[in-house]
């Protein structure tokens, strides 16, 4: 079944949009049936999780952290991780630099915006972004590459909030490209859209899309 879903959802990305797997609380039998199927990029938010994944499959695979991450954490996915997409706090961008110096690597990472209505998701707002983007200590991390935004929109069935919600999330995008990033080609992506509302994000202009149960089906228990 996981090849067929892959096959499915993969038919309908256009060209320029990157499915990231969300493989977590899925058993590595599971992540190998994808591997299998010519799926590359995983997605996990536990960082043991993800480490003991990374430990067992294969090297080629580009590992995604997507969820909240604790600066207690970071060091067990730093050695390995391809993108850090939850970057929610400067304090913890900070913690990622410093962990990425001591591997003597240069870790790209999103800032995560909180663009639903939603309290409990986490996520930097405009100001919080320019605040850290044009502070001393940002000059100084030479760890760490910013290569775009990410954002959950509300869970709703009303499309039109969802719509505008990854709108928003577009043209803070737009707006960081234009004032922080202008010379930097790597600051190219935006990560939003999951099973329920992938397709909107991608009108709205995803080049990251992460999907999880439309791929794995139902996880046992919410996370
Ligand atoms: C779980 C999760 C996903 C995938 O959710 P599905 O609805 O199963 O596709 C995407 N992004 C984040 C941040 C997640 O935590």
């Amino acid at each position: 079944m996981i090849k067929e879903n892959l096959e499915k959802i993969r038919a309908t990305l256009p060209e320029q949009v990157t499915l990231v797997a969300v493989s977590k609380t899925k058993p590595v039998s599971d992540l190998q049936e994808a591997y299998d199927a010519g799926q590359r990029i995983f997605g996990e938010n536990h960082a043991l999780e993800m480490r003991d994944k990374h430990e067992v499959l294969p090297n080629d695979i580009q590992w995604h952290f997507i969820g909240h991450l604790q600066t207690n954490k970071i060091k067990y996915i730093i050695p390995f991780v391809t993108l850090i997409h939850s970057i929610d706090s400067a304090n913890l961008l900070e913690a990622v630099n410093k962990e990425a110096k001591k591997h003597d690597r240069i870790v790209d990472c999103l800032l995560q915006f909180h663009i639903a209505t939603e309290e409990t998701k986490f996520g930097l707002d405009l100001d919080e972004a320019r605040q850290l983007l044009s502070s001393d200590a940002f000059r100084e991390m030479h760890n760490i590459r910013i290569c775009g935004v990410m954002g959950m929109a509300t869970f709703t069935d009303d499309t039109e909030q969802v719509h505008n919600e990854f709108r928003n999330l577009k043209s803070i995008f737009d707006t960081l490209k234009h004032d922080y990033f202008t010379e930097q080609p790597q600051f190219k992506e935006i990560s939003m859209g999951m099973s329920d509302d992938y397709p909107i994000a991608i009108e709205e202009g995803a080049t990251l899309v992460r999907v999880g149960s439309k791929i794995f089906g139902a996880r046992n228990y919410l996370s």
